[in-house]
């Protein structure tokens, strides 16, 4: 199949998606009366204000609101659902913090403690290389590496692997990097940039607040500092996914500030391709006051941030982190995206996710389907879309070339 060439800032999205939009909500009939005014701004694609998201997740017809937001999305999308082909590899899980939601990081002394030589990292990338065409990669801040580690990193993965791309590092990564190597993160970021890193995966936004930080990630970057890193990869041409880690301690008023302050850096950038809200794990973790979303929950705030982040196209419902049968639901409340392939992934396993490591192409699309919807596998920075289709089962083809 073909691949499709789309204009990037359409990211996949059909061009004529607000007239569509337009359709589906006057052709659905009458919507609660507390919802009428919200769908009166989606139709105009204005932003919805903050007491517009509290009355969305106070409403108390999950299905209706699950119903508005996924008119949005199957305006822009229609019933295409995107994913990849990528492997998780996790470079070290030595950290010089200790956030307490963590159940991932190492002291340098535990017995588990690993980081992986670029060596080590090449080769077991090898082994997945002929099935991804993108490695994500984050870990813990080791205390010795600096940005020279991951140019070395990222230019021998390029050589090896040049059809893989690297999405990898997050903000604090970012920052770290900066501090021990003495440099600014712009010029991290260029540094990476040159040596092939070509997106950033957007994780370790939690929440931004810095009262929530101070409980869950003492020490971690502050908010205008994901932001502001965020901002210099758009800068520069590097684009960015956005998280939010929900079911911690945070308000309803935090969770919606927090998409807030995503759409207002969005509108003035455009580099955040997609928003990956998740909810906190808590198995084998140090948060023993969280709240921990229930499965209504994760839905409402998928649909809840479809409707929020009006310019933020892609709303991602990682499977890795809410199982795949909350997964396929998503798709019904807003999610368009569903992740990758992943084949190893070390951080939401040991926090508790048993998200199945082994899907292939065709589990994944099966998955998708069962969900009404059409897998499209997509490329990194969701430029390139093709059609999913399952290839013919090899005893047929035995059969017709006997
Ligand atoms: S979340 Fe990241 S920065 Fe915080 S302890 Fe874990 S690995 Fe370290």
């Amino acid at each position: 199949m073909q691949a499709l060439e789309m204009p990037q800032p359409l990211a996949g999205e059909s061009p004529d998606w607000l007239a569509r939009l337009n359709d589906f909500l006057e052709g659905h009939g009458r919507w609660s009366g507390e919802l009428q005014a919200i769908v009166n701004k989606l139709k105009d694609n204005m932003p919805l204000s903050h007491e517009d998201g509290l009355t969305l997740y106070h409403h108390p017809n999950l299905p209706e609101i699950g119903a508005l937001a996924d008119a949005v999305r199957t305006a822009r999308f229609g019933r295409q659902t995107f994913f990849n082909s990528n492997v998780h590899i996790n470079q070290t899980n030595i950290c010089v913090l200790a956030c307490r939601f963590c159940a991932f990081r190492r002291g340098p002394k535990a017995k588990d403690a690993y980081a992986m030589t670029v060596d080590e990292y090449v080769e077991d990338l090898g082994k997945y290389a002929h099935a991804v065409d993108e490695v994500h990669s984050v870990g813990g801040l080791h205390p010795d590496w600096d940005v020279s580690h991951y140019e070395t990193m990222f230019r021998k993965t390029q050589s090896a692997h040049p059809h893989v791309s690297i999405k990898a590092l997050t903000a604090v990564e970012i920052k770290h990097l900066a501090e021990r190597s003495q440099i600014t993160t712009k010029t991290v970021l260029q540094r990476l940039k040159h040596a092939g890193l070509s997106s950033l995966p957007g994780g370790g936004a939690e929440i931004l607040d810095d009262d929530v930080r101070a409980v869950i990630c003492n020490g971690k970057e502050s908010s205008e500092e994901y932001l502001r890193i965020h901002r210099e990869a758009h800068e520069i041409g590097l684009p960015s996914n956005c998280t939010m880690l929900f079911g911690t301690v945070e308000t309803l008023d935090q969770r919606i500030q927090h998409m807030i302050s995503l759409r207002e850096l969005q509108s003035q950038t455009f580099g955040f391709q997609c928003f990956v809200p998740y909810p906190f794990l808590p198995d084998h973790t140090r948060l023993p006051e969280a709240q921990l979303a229930t499965g209504t929950e994760i839905l409402r705030t998928i649909a809840v941030s479809r409707l929020l982040l009006n310019n933020i196209p892609h709303i991602k419902a990682y499977r890795m982190n809410i199982g795949d049968h909350v997964a396929e639901l998503a798709l019904q409340y807003g999610a368009d995206d569903i992740d990758g392939t992943v084949q190893k992934e070390s951080i939401m396993h040991l926090a508790g996710s048993t998200a199945p490591l082994d899907h292939d192409r065709s589990r994944l699309a099966r998955l998708i389907r069962n969900a009404g919807c059409e897998p499209v596998q997509r490329n990194t920075v969701y430029s390139t879309f093709t059609p999913y289709t399952d290839p013919e089962p090899t005893h047929r083809r035995l059969r017709m070339a006997q």
